[in-house]
């Protein structure tokens, strides 16, 4: 029964960097933090190969092994980390309640930092053949493509950085763009262009995946004159951006028209020790050092609410 619960001063939702930078604060200062990981340890950092922008590592550091150093910073200070996810919260009154699929927590304060997932193309044969030739990620996924034919889906960042991976593996890696210019920043177009596995298809969307058992056609449509034509590989990997996990808290918490949940500059929520860090709420910069920056500013707020609380 609730009543019989322990009520935590913090929970944390999200063991990416926002949550796990948040851990850490909250650790360092007393609050012993329970951190959620939901399914995905380390967040979505600890998918990509390589990061090479966050600073501290002049030669760059793997995902996995950045976000086990967050982890081990995080434990290190007395954080604690629940493998489960929240299926259903009850915020509507103090302590707040949330349900995981074994268990059921009470929370003073809640950081709701459960990042983005990739969007789906949504069309016919993406859910068919997703782990049979279709993926959202290459670093997981491009080790099943040696000497194989892939195609990428997508113009910006994450697509030219997974479709370079993906060089690594595949005998070919066919970049398919709607328009007919990348969003990707200057230095990953370059080094995209300059890379002989790599070709591009301008003006040209996927608007089906044929195959029997796995991936065998991508079905492609030109923007511009409309001309249908199909592209033989043996795998697809879609990057075209990624929306908020916020559906647990439809209703509960505002968000703006894509799902973002609302926050002011420190974090907060409209609820009292309710904060939000992350990609989660910040559809502008989504990178691993604004994340845990966010997640570092939440638990400090997170921590002065429930320091002046406790003097009131
Ligand atoms: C392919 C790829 C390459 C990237 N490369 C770079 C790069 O080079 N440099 C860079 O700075 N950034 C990069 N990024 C972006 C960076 O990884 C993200 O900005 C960052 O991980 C966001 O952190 P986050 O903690 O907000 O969310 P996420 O990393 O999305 O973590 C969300 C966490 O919430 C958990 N969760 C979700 N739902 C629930 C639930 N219901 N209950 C409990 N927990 C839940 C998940 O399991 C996960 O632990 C890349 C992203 C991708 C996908």
């Amino acid at each position: 029964m609730s009543d019989e619960i322990k009520v935590e001063d913090l929970l944390i939702l999200g063991a990416g960097p926002a949550g796990l930078a948040a851990a850490l604060y909250a650790a360092r200062a007393d609050l012993n933090p329970l951190v959620m990981t939901g399914t995905e340890l380390g967040g979505q950092a600890a998918l990509t190969d390589r990061i090479e922008n966050y600073p501290g590592f002049p030669e760059g550091v793997g995902g996995a092994e950045l976000s086990e150093l967050f982890q081990k910073n995080a434990e290190r200070f007395g954080a604690r980390l629940e493998y489960d996810t929240a299926t259903e919260v009850d915020l509507t009154k103090r302590p707040y309640t949330i349900k995981t699929y074994s268990n059921e927590f009470l929370a003073k304060s809640l950081i709701i930092a459960v990042g983005a997932s990739p969007n789906k193309l949504k069309i016919p044969g993406e859910d068919q053949f997703r782990g049979k030739g279709i993926s959202y990620c290459a670093t997981c996924d491009g080790w099943f493509f040696k000497e194989k034919k892939v195609a990428v889906v997508g113009g910006g960042d994450s697509a030219l950085e997974e479709g370079l991976f993906l060089t690594r593996y595949a005998s070919s890696v066919t970049i398919i763009h709607r328009r007919d210019e990348l969003r990707a920043g200057a230095i990953l177009q370059k080094r995209a262009m300059k890379n002989e596995k790599i070709s591009f298809i301008w003006d040209t969307v996927v608007t089906e995946v044929k195959g029997d058992q796995g991936v065998e056609r991508l079905v492609l449509e030109n923007v511009k004159d409309g001309k249908k034509s199909e592209l033989e590989v043996d795998g697809f990997f879609i990057f075209i951006g990624h929306r908020p996990n916020t559906l647990l808290f439809k209703g509960q918490l505002e968000m703006d028209e894509k799902g973002y949940l609302v926050t002011d500059e420190r974090m907060r929520t409209k609820l009292p020790g309710v904060f939000a860090a992350g990609e989660v709420n910040d559809p502008h910069y989504r990178q691993v050092i604004t994340s845990a920056g966010m997640g570092a500013a939440a638990a400090i707020e997170a921590t002065r609410l429930l320091e002046s609380e406790e003097e009131d």
